[in-house]
Parts: C-alpha cells; structure tokens; sequence
C-alpha cells in the first residue's frame, strides 16, 4: 500500500550525540547498534526504504532522550534549536514531499521551548513536536513532567498553534528503576518505557490539562503503551477514591484518551494488539508509523498492509487521519 505516512521515524546527527554509552547501549547487541548508526543520519538509505515500504511521507523526530536529557538548561535552549535546524537543512529542505518534523523542545525552560516551537512551526513548517518524557533539569536525578504548573506556558502556545505534541518514552529516572535491579532489559522499549509514558500520559489527564485546553492533541506510540487495554479498569479503580484524590479531570480516563489522543502502531507488527486499539479508540485516531531505524520499516510495512482492516479504514490509519491530525 502506497501514501503511507509514518510519524515516530527518528533521526540523529553526528553534531550531537547525547548519552552515547548509556546502560541500554552496553547490553544491546553490537550489530544491532551500528546498524542504527547507519541509518539514523541518513536521507538515501532512507528513502529508499520509504520507497520499498510504500511509505510517502515520514515525520522525523530526534532520537531519545534528546533534549529531554541535558541537565543544563541554557544548553538544551541551544541544542535544541541547532538540532531543529540541522533537521530542517538535512532531510527537511532537501526533500520537502517527503520529509516533516516534530519539533525537539527545552521544556527545561518553558518559556523558551514556546518561542522554539512558534519559530519552528511558523518558520519552517514543522507539523508540531515530539517529547521525550520528562526533562532532566539540573541534574540526572532531577525529572520535570509536563503537567507541572510551570508547563502552562507551553500548553497555552500548543492549543494556539493546534500541533499535536507527540509523548515518546524515554528511560525512568535514576531513582525509580529498583525494580529493574538485576534485569535491566526491562527497562528500555521491552516493557519500562512503556511504563514511564503511560503514567506520564495519565498524569495529564488527572491534571486536568485537557479540561482546560479541550483541543490539545497528544500522540502516543506503540499502541499507546498499554492505556487501551488497561482504561477500563484504570476508570472502574478510580471511582473507589476520594473525590479530591482521583484528580481535576471532569470525564472518565477513556473519553479522553478517545478525545485528546491518537494512537500509532509504533514497534507493533501484531493483529491482536491492532485489534483492542480499534475497538477501544475506534479507527479515527490510529495512525500508522514504524519506530525506524529501531524496528524494520518494511517488516512494519507488510504487516500493516495484510492486517485485519477494511479497505477504509486501512487507507485512514495509514493517511487520512494523518493528514487531517497534522493538516496536510
Ligand atoms: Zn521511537
């Protein structure tokens, strides 16, 4: 199937490389890595798998945990700014019917990150951004996440701009990853980045954020990390709090994340998962991507293209909805 747009491809450039050995890099199989390293700077290679794997248009993102990871919020403001240039000279300008952005954002400084986001969006045509979690700020033990109060700023400027902001995991902090002693593999994109987003994700709905901002739209990846499955009972556990304890938010979970999400087949190549999606979100706010170059885009490809959907609803989780979500 042709006209494919995929909307959590990553990039990242040799003038920046953040965390180079971290944990996840030392028990990951070697090949793997370089395989990544030749791919994600890349335009030729990949779009000749683009080419191969039907996909149209593919909406790039700095590789995790990017931004969200320097500690030092005077340079986030600058990094952040010199990758999004580098993204729009190197796959952008180039080959513009073929390449979008989300915008890589200093969240460290709200403020900043407002004007970053105006610039990229209105200068530059960038389709909106992409966070990776919470943003270190001070320190590696130090998380900020995105409901705090001082991320309002930021939200006002996301509902005025109508972009989606696309939530990508990343690692848990330092201090929270006791659960994993002994099998670290669990904490990366297996099981814990999952973790990580979804309660990210939940914390803005019990913020109340999408009370206040009823167009804000947020992307999740990989199904969603969980929350289709998990929103019923996450609803029915809820009711049995205290009215104060069970957050601002006036609606149930669901309808929110029926609402203010959309959903992407990020790192799924699996029917059944493609299967609760749909009949929890329903098919407007699905949207297909691949995760490239982490997961194989013609594996993805193929898979999405056979799955179990009718001819229209294939054609709007692989574009229509894309286009109408990022206005296209
Ligand atoms: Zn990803």
């Amino acid at each position: 199937m042709n006209k494919k747009i995929a909307l959590e491809e990553h990039f990242q450039l040799p003038s920046y490389q953040p965390d180079p050995v971290n944990l996840l890099g030392k028990i990951t199989e070697q090949s793997y890595i370089a395989e990544l390293g030749r791919r994600l700077g890349d335009p030729i290679i990949r779009l000749a798998e683009m080419d191969q794997s039907g996909i149209e248009l593919s909406v790039l993102s700095l590789t995790t945990p990017g931004i969200q990871g320097e500690i030092d919020p005077i340079q986030a403001v600058r990094r952040a700014r010199q990758m999004n240039d580098e993204l729009f000279e190197t796959f952008i300008r180039p080959y513009s019917n073929r390449f979008a952005g989300f915008a890589a954002l200093p969240l460290q400084d709200p403020k900043a990150a407002v004007e970053e986001m105006t610039r990229v969006v209105r200068d530059m045509g960038f389709k909106g951004a992409m966070i990776n979690g919470f943003s270190n700020n001070g320190g590696p033990e130090k998380g900020e996440y995105l409901d705090e109060e001082k991320v309002l700023p930021f939200w006002e400027a996301v509902a005025k701009l109508e972009v989606p902001v696309y939530i990508h995991p990343r690692m848990p902090l330092e201090g929270q990853r006791r659960i994993y002693d002994g099998y670290p593999v669990l904490m990366g994109s297996a099981w814990g980045f999952g973790v990580e987003t979804a309660t990210h994700a939940l914390r803005l709905i019990l913020s109340g954020l999408f009370d206040r901002f009823p167009n804000i739209k947020i992307v999740l990846g990989h199904f969603g990390e969980t929350l289709p499955y998990a929103a019923s009972r996450i609803d029915h556990r809820l009711q049995f709090h205290t009215r104060e304890s069970r957050g601002k938010q006036k609606g149930k979970v669901i309808d929110y994340l029926r609402k203010n999400f959309y959903f992407t087949t990020s790192g799924f190549s699996h029917d059944q998962a493609l299967m609760n999606a749909v009949s929890e979100i329903g098919t407007d706010h699905l949207l297909f991507s691949a995760d490239y170059p982490f997961e194989d885009l013609r594996e993805a490809s193929t898979w999405f293209d056979r799955s179990p959907l009718s001819e229209s609803d294939r054609q709007k989780i692989a574009y229509q909805n894309a286009k109408a979500l990022l206005k296209l």
